[in-house]
């Protein structure tokens, strides 16, 4: 039996996870599930799934948790706090721990999961951002396994050849065609993106996502992100990656070979597709996901990006070219803003605003031989000033 560690347990992704998991109950059981605050969840999820501890990060909901869970036999141990999350990506009972906590606040645990060995599966993506040096370093040192779980990332991962890690050059990669939907807001007319509501950014037209990755993906900054992503993942840089519009998702990405073959992975547009293939991998099982019907699709469109119209998609490039403290900047700053829209605080076109103002303030420093204190430091910083971008575009 395959031990897994589910960080973030309620949101999209451990719920798509957790739906995996229990088709498989004769390979898969759970060890630890993790989230926030949703103690009701997490209780329906302990019935579920029957995990031998379960973490809520807020001490508030521990507390209701283990009331929820009083009368249940077998009951799982109940722990609080960031260290709770250390401690169940860590543990040796899990073999498998499934990275999908939403933005910088999954780093510590990813990183207490590679230190170890485990087999990581990394939905969240941010992690990489912030610390990718290091994250790939305790990778390489404790022989963990990385599986990506974006869509895109898991697609690239499938269309290479084994060796990758040799270097994209040797092994005849030209370039990772990294593709997009584009978002609800691909073909509005620019002068109304000033007037979008967080409902509209939030109705993503092809995948169903937490908000703020949501709204990643309206302001393209979720691309931006997944093309640093993509940089650590597969050893490479920005002159060797483009990002392809694709309003359908029924290809999740391509890579172009030396000698003019371009290899795809197409599915539906269900992320239980990447998790199964990560949980399996090297081997294949059933997903849940409906088999893929291109009579159905009948046609696939693809566009170049418009930097203009998403701006934030120009500031992660500009970020992953200058290195050093420059992309955990944008993801801290990027993480205010999201919020801060969320909240009614800032309008739509805010968010570039705020992220490119931090960017420009903050002094970008050199992060070889710094430790994730410093990186979760430079984070902190980043979103200071973030807010004070987000008070001035308000006053
Ligand atoms: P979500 O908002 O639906 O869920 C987030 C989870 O993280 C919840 O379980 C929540 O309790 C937990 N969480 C939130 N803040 C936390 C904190 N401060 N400390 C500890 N736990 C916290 O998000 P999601 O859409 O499932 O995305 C999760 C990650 O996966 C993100 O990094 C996202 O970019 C990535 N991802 C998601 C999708 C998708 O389809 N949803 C696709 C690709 C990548
Ligand atoms: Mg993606």
């Amino acid at each position: 039996m395959i031990g897994v560690t589910v960080l973030g347990s309620t949101g999209s992704i451990g719920v798509s996870t957790l739906d995996v998991l229990a088709r498989h109950p004769d390979r898969f059981r759970a060890v630890a599930l993790t989230a926030n605050t949703d103690a009701e969840r997490m209780a329906e999820q302990c019935r579920a799934h029957r995990p031998l501890f379960a973490v809520m990060v807020d001490p508030t909901a521990a507390a209701r948790l283990r009331v929820l869970l009083a009368d249940m036999p077998g009951r799982p141990e109940v722990l609080e706090g960031v260290e709770g999350l250390e401690q169940v990506a860590a543990m040796p009972e899990a073999d498998s721990v499934m990275a999908a906590i939403v933005g910088a606040a999954g780093l510590r645990p990813t990183l207490a999961a590679a230190r170890v060995g485990k087999r990581v599966l990394l939905a969240n993506k941010e992690s990489l951002v912030v610390a990718g040096a290091l994250l790939m370093q305790a990778v390489a040192d404790s022989g963990a396994e990385l599986l990506p779980i974006d869509s895109e990332h898991n697609a690239i991962f499938q269309c290479l050849p084994a060796n990758f890690a040799d270097g994209l050059e040797r092994v005849g990669v030209e370039r990772i065609l990294l593709t997009a939907s584009g978002g609800p807001f691909r073909e509005w007319p620019l002068e109304r993106l000033a007037d979008v509501t967080p409902e509209q950014a939030c109705a993503h037209p092809t995948w169903e996502m937490g908000r703020k990755i949501s709204v990643d993906s309206a302001t393209m900054m979720n691309k931006g992100l997944e093309v640093i992503e993509a940089c650590w993942l597969f050893g490479t840089d920005t002159s060797h990656i483009q990002v392809v519009v694709h309003p359908q998702s029924m290809i999740h990405s391509l890579v172009q070979y030396a000698d003019g073959s371009v290899l795809a992975e197409l599915g539906n547009p269900d992320m239980r597709t990447p998790i199964a293939h990560a949980m399996a991998w090297p081997e294949r099982f059933a997903s849940g996901v409906e088999p893929l019907d291109l009579f159905a699709v009948a046609r696939l469109d693809f566009q170049a990006p418009d930097f203009e119209r998403f701006p934030c998609l120009a500031l992660a490039f500009q970020a992953a070219e200058q290195g050093g403290t420059a992309p955990a900047v944008l993801n801290a700053a990027n993480e205010v803003a999201v919020a801060a829209f969320l909240d009614r605080r800032v309008d739509f076109q805010g968010i570039a605003a705020v992220v490119g103002g931090t960017l420009e303030a903050m002094p970008n420093e050199a992060v070889a031989g710094r430790d994730v204190d410093f990186l979760l430091d430079v984070d902190q910083r980043a979103r200071a000033c973030a807010e004070r971008f987000v008070r001035q575009r308000v006053s």
